[in-house]
């Protein structure tokens, strides 16, 4: 896999500017554009084009290495995506270990379409079975469980099988894995966490090489309003501009962490794919660049659970992860399939021996 280059990406924008132009992205926020006579091609209407968003979409697809289209949110990414390859009839394949609104969409809508949805652990993808199916939607690794899938594999075996591939890939970024690298057909991601990176914004986006795929993705998006604000696409623009130092810091103080709280007595259980036990540890290494900035551990009880995550100093009890601040969540409290004293840790951007003092401290108060 070829890094995408982020010194090039930061200059994109710079090496086409007249002069005089500022170099910092200027945020368009307008519905309406000046229009007199016939249209020629040019931005007409804030649903369907905006300055804002195009750039962005730029800086995205020199990420991917693919064409990009932007969204309000991860979930309306994933939506655009679904709803743009599936139809009545449609049997289609979803993780029953991966982020759960997925699960949520495809049963609570998708179905009443006449759409069939089968679901499966993400372990049990490698091992094939896709005749028959139209849609394979995967993650890898997945969330909250961080259980990998051979991509190439799945992507060739749906491929023979006459299916489309889609991923999710939130939780590495296309800094750490770039499935359309491997084969698959549609890249979806949330911007919300990493990508953006501060907290402050929701957006997504899909991205794919198949021109087919992506005119019907912008229909959707044109057709069903689900454009991102020119707020919130000036606001990751501006994160993306630090993702490759953010996306470093975070993994390697994840390894770090991860190493330390292996030994730490009320550490029950631990995944992170970067430990070389891990089970997800050498598809890991086949298929990403970096091991990732989240990792889980899992403690005694829910009350000693709780009571870390909420008294140490350095980590945000909160949902949603890949921000700068630290953060940690029970995920058994949104009904994920885990052990009560499971934590979904999402290591963010503070010096890691602070970091790890104040981790420390907190579990040995327990
Ligand atoms: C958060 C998340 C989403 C949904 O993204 P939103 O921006 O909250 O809509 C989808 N997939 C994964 C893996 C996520 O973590």
């Amino acid at each position: 896999m070829k890094p995408p280059k982020t010194g090039e990406m930061l200059h994109l924008r710079g090496n086409a500017l007249d002069k005089g132009e500022p170099v910092a992205l200027p945020l368009t926020q307008s519905s309406m554009f000046h229009l007199p006579g016939a249209p020629e091609g040019q931005d007409f209407y804030g649903r369907v084009n905006n300055p804002t968003w195009e750039h962005l979409e730029q800086v995205l697809a020199h990420l991917e290495g693919a064409p990009c289209l932007s969204f309000p949110s991860g979930m309306a990414a994933i939506s655009a995506a679904l709803f743009a390859t599936v139809k009545s009839g449609s049997r289609i394949l979803i993780p029953s270990d991966g982020y759960y609104v997925t699960r949520v969409l495809a049963e609570r809508f998708l179905t009443n379409l006449g759409v069939s949805v089968t679901e499966r652990p993400t372990t049990a993808f490698t091992a094939g079975g896709f005749d028959g199916f139209d849609v394979i939607f995967v993650e890898s690794p997945s969330n909250p469980g961080l259980d990998m899938m051979d991509l190439p594999a799945i992507a060739a075996a749906v491929r023979a099988a006459g299916g489309i591939t889609i991923a999710d890939n939130t939780t590495m970024t296309p800094l750490g894995q770039r499935p359309l690298d491997r084969g698959i057909d549609i890249v979806v991601a949330s911007d919300t966490k990493a990508m953006g990176g501060h907290s402050d914004l929701l957006m997504g986006h899909v991205a794919s090489h198949c021109a087919q795929i992506m005119e019907r993705i912008a229909e959707w998006r044109r057709v069903s309003g689900a454009i991102p604000g020119p707020h919130e696409a000036w606001l990751l623009h501006r994160g993306l501009e630090t993702l490759d130092v953010r996306f470093d810091r975070m993994c390697s103080s994840a390894q770090v962490l991860a190493e330390q709280l292996a030994g730490h007595q009320m550490v029950k259980h631990i995944r992170y794919p970067g430990l070389p036990d891990d089970p997800s540890h050498t598809l890991a290494r086949a298929q990403t660049t970096r091991f990732g900035f989240l990792l889980s551990i899992t403690l005694e009880s829910e009350a000693k659970a709780e009571a870390f995550i909420n008294t140490c100093p350095l980590l945000r009890p909160a949902t949603s992860f890949g921000g700068v601040h630290s953060s940690a969540e029970r995920r058994a409290r949104w009904g994920d399939d885990v052990d009560p004293g499971f934590i979904r840790l999402s290591v963010g951007c503070e010096p890691v021996e602070e970091l790890w003092h104040s981790i420390e401290a907190s579990l040995n108060r327990l």
